[in-house]
């Protein structure tokens, strides 16, 4: 790919039918997809490096996709029909195809459903990427951060100037904001494409950490800190159940996460989550599994017996919650200790402090809200010749690879919508 890392200020700034902000998942997609349309398009990135997430992401192995996708593993605050559209345009099975036979990335499908590389190096992502971007002609101008975009009517249809940290500036005929959310800032996504929105009058809805390890309310869990299970949990808001999530779980010395924890997180971190109750059902057994394999335990003591199923902490833990002795035999349990049992061990309360922050969430809910895009381009209504694509728009999808496909879904949209206003601007002068 072209690429040029010095850059100085210029009075007679290039015009580029098409700049990309953001050399992230949405925005090298967009970039490649515009190119490909026969635009001609620069990609701009604060980092020297394009595609710093994807290199961190799936635990450094890159859960590029998940295996099946519905429209309910993503939230919006926008039009759920608007959404069904978007992934209508690239269907799964298409967007796998594209790694595997386009960039030939070999991919594979692990049981949780979970899709990452054969190879499990997110680097293979991102070099094909680069190099698919590279052979479409693709300008990349990586490691400097574009400080203002600005509308301007300038020389040669250009809408919009671009104005580096340097005080170099580009113009543009039409950009692509691809600027990723607050997620994780160390990789260069630090919020600006929602100011910018918010400074040209768009609607952004409230931001969040979601995927977000949780902090505990009660110290005394962080005596597990390194346990693990499989659990289900539950954020109920009085009576109502806001949603569950089955998976595995980590103790932390301040809370919880493992991919259960970080995915029920988005309804405890969102705005009023301070008044979301979460319970936990350990090993995912609901009240009646955990009643059934209690019973007829004769002589054996609850310790013994819980032991046999669960971390030998969690179970001194959850006894000293339910306040049933260790020793009980399970025959001698009262009633009301059996059910003190069972309430710890199917719907454990776990009382929720707050979470980890920007520092380790895996991405921002909220953004620039759904309505103020056109569903069939992602270019601002009210905006012409500005685009939105990935982690900026108000769209999260659950733990699992689904946040990629978001952002490689509306990365490929945006890029085709600009480069075709382009392609026919030009036909028509
Ligand atoms: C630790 C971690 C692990 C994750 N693992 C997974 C996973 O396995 N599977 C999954 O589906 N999702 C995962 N995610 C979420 C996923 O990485 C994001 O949803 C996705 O990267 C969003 O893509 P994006 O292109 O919209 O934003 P980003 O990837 O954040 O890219 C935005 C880019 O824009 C650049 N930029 C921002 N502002 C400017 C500016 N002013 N000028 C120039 N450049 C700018 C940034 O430097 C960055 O490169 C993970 C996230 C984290 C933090």
């Amino acid at each position: 790919m072209n690429t040029s890392q010095q850059h100085s200020p210029s009075a007679n700034p290039e015009v580029w039918p098409i700049a990309v902000i953001g050399a992230g998942a949405a925005g090298l997609l967009a970039a490649l997809f515009a190119a490909r349309a026969g635009a001609q398009v620069l990609l701009c990135e604060t980092r020297p490096k394009p595609g710093a997430k994807i290199r961190v992401s799936g635990g450094g192995r890159c859960n590029v996709l998940p295996s099946q996708s519905e429209l309910d593993d993503f939230f919006t605050h926008g039009s759920r029909n608007a959404l069904r559209n978007l992934f209508a345009s690239w269907p799964l099975a298409q967007v796998r195809e594209f790694f595997e036979s386009d960039l030939g990335v070999a991919l594979k499908v692990e049981e949780t459903g979970k899709v990452f590389p054969v190879s499990d190096d997110p680097r293979e992502i991102v070099d094909g990427l680069l190099g698919a971007c590279a052979t479409a002609g693709v300008r990349l101008r990586a490691g400097e951060r574009v400080t203002a975009l600005r509308c301007i009517d300038g020389p040669a249809g250009a809408r919009f100037e671009l104005e580096f940290e340097s005080g170099a500036l580009v113009r543009a005929r039409n950009v692509i904001l691809a600027t990723g959310g607050l997620s994780l800032p160390k990789t260069g996504s630090d919020g600006f494409g929602f100011a910018l929105a918010q400074s040209l009058g768009l609607r952004v809805e409230a931001t969040y950490p979601a995927l977000v390890p949780l902090l505990a309310a009660d110290a005394g869990w962080g005596e597990l800190a390194g346990v693990s299970l499989r659990v289900e949990l539950r954020a109920r808001a009085g009576d109502k159940l806001l949603g569950a999530s089955a998976g595995d779980f980590l103790f932390t010395h301040r809370g919880f996460s493992g991919p259960a924890a970080l995915d029920i997180s988005r309804f405890l971190a969102a705005p009023g989550g301070e008044s979301v109750r979460l319970e936990a059902a350990w090993l995912a057994f609901d009240a009646a599994e955990w009643e059934r394999r209690l019973s007829g335990g004769g002589v054996r003591a609850v310790g013994g017996a819980l032991r046999e199923l669960l971390p030998r902490r969690l179970v001194t833990r959850l006894t000293e919650l339910a306040a049933v002795p260790l020793e009980r035999r399970l025959a001698e349990l009262t009633r009301d200790e059996r059910k003190r049992l069972v309430t710890a061990l199917a719907a454990c309360p776990l009382a929720i402090a707050g979470n980890e922050g920007y520092r380790t969430a895996e991405v921002t809910a909220g953004g620039v809200a759904l309505d103020e895009v056109a569903t069939k381009t992602l270019e601002a209504r009210a905006v012409p010749g500005l685009y939105f694509a990935g982690e900026v728009l108000d769209v999260v999808g659950r733990i699992g690879g689904f946040n990629f496909l978001w952002a490689w879904v509306s990365g490929r949209k945006a890029g085709m919508a600009a480069a075709s206003a382009v392609l026919s601007a030009d036909a028509a002068r």
